[in-house]
């Protein structure tokens, strides 16, 4: 029986940060400054974490930071949970990812696959080096991730989805360019709207590019046909109407998920998260610091779960903003 929140909605799918330290600094993420806030964990201490939550019906981890391929051993972690087991009558293997820049990811796909990672999201917010360079303020970063990318597509890390946040006065001209990335590098583009989790507070309403506003634009190019999608994804799916490639929309602002969301995070410094814009976090590794058994964290972690959101507030008066930023939680 997987584990439940008090809405009725299953928890299946865990994101573990396993570093808040990134090597990009993206505009809409972080004001630039370096390092880590938090701090990290051993990786044995996910492990624990990640053993007790497969018990309990989760069957599909996520690793994401920061910049989760700059933790050394990350390879040997993933190999750790490729070997962990859902359980129930007819177990699945376990749904391991990986959300990445892509900055390391040429040298690091193979490798990874061959641990038994599953398939590979890579963040990428311009298909033109010198915007690419403007929005992540790191030089030369867009011919390593373009290798990343291919990399992964060789190494059969598939399937392999490119994530773009639009932010107004950055990249929304890059909409119709990344519509012919799909098709010509033959991975699926998702447009994310931009969230109030960066770090400057930054976010208005108005530097929001809505669903609306992606499908107009792409329809100037290419007609698109919607596919049906799983009611857990968070993302709408479009196919180009002759058949050749695919694009996504992820639209937490102008169209929340919220009462599909089988989601839960946990942090680098091992606090479980029940919502991107939870206002605080749930200590699951000072319970290990105590010395608790797996029984005793399976039980704090079913009393957490009862205490998820029922909904973000995005743009509603009473939004309060999240208790940490992205880069700090693990997108
Ligand atoms: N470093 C990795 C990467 O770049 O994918 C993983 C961490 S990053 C925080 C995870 C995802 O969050 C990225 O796709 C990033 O673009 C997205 N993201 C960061 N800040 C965001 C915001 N304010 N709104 C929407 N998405 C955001």
């Amino acid at each position: 029986m997987p584990l439940h929140d008090k809405f009725g909605r299953a928890i299946t799918d865990l994101r573990i940060s396993i570093t808040d330290r990134c090597n990009y600094k993206c505009v809409y993420c972080r004001t630039g400054n370096e390092g880590a806030l938090y701090g990290d964990l051993p990786f044995e201490d996910y492990l624990r974490m990640a053993r007790v939550l497969v018990g309990m019906g989760i069957n599909k981890i996520r690793l994401t930071g920061g910049e989760p391929l700059l933790r050394k051993g990350v390879v040997e972690f993933v190999r750790e949970l490729a070997g962990l087991r859902p359980g129930g009558p007819m177990p699945e293997p376990l749904d391991i990812a990986l959300t990445t820049n892509g900055h390391m990811l040429a040298e690091m796909a193979q490798p990874l696959k061959d641990a038994g990672l599953t398939r590979v999201t890579v963040s990428m917010d311009a298909v033109d080096p010198d915007r690419f360079a403007r929005i992540t303020r790191v030089p030369n970063g867009y011919d390593h991730v373009l290798a990343g990318i291919r990399a992964a597509r060789r190494a059969g890390l598939w399937p392999l989805k490119v994530n773009c946040v639009l932010m107004r006065g950055f990249n929304e001209d890059q909409i119709i360019p990344f519509g012919m990335f799909a098709r010509e590098e033959g991975v699926t583009v998702r447009f994310i709207e931009f969230m109030p989790l960066e770090e400057g507070r930054t976010w208005a309403p108005s530097t929001v590019v809505t669903l609306d506003e992606i499908l107009a634009r792409m329809a100037e190019y290419r007609p698109l046909v919607e596919i049906p999608h799983a009611r857990s994804e968070t993302a709408r799916r479009y196919r180009f109407e002759d058949g050749v490639g695919e694009i996504g929309i992820i639209a937490p602002v102008s169209h929340p998920f919220c009462g599909h969301c089988s989601r839960i995070r946990i942090t680098s410094d091992g606090k479980i998260r029940t919502c991107l814009f939870s206002v605080w976090d749930h200590d699951l590794h000072a319970e290990m610091r105590r010395g608790a058994s797996d029984e005793k964290l399976a039980d704090f972690i079913q009393g957490v779960v009862q205490k998820k959101e029922e909904r973000h507030h995005i743009g509603e008066p009473d939004f309060v903003p999240a208790s940490r930023t992205m880069v700090h939680i693990g997108g």
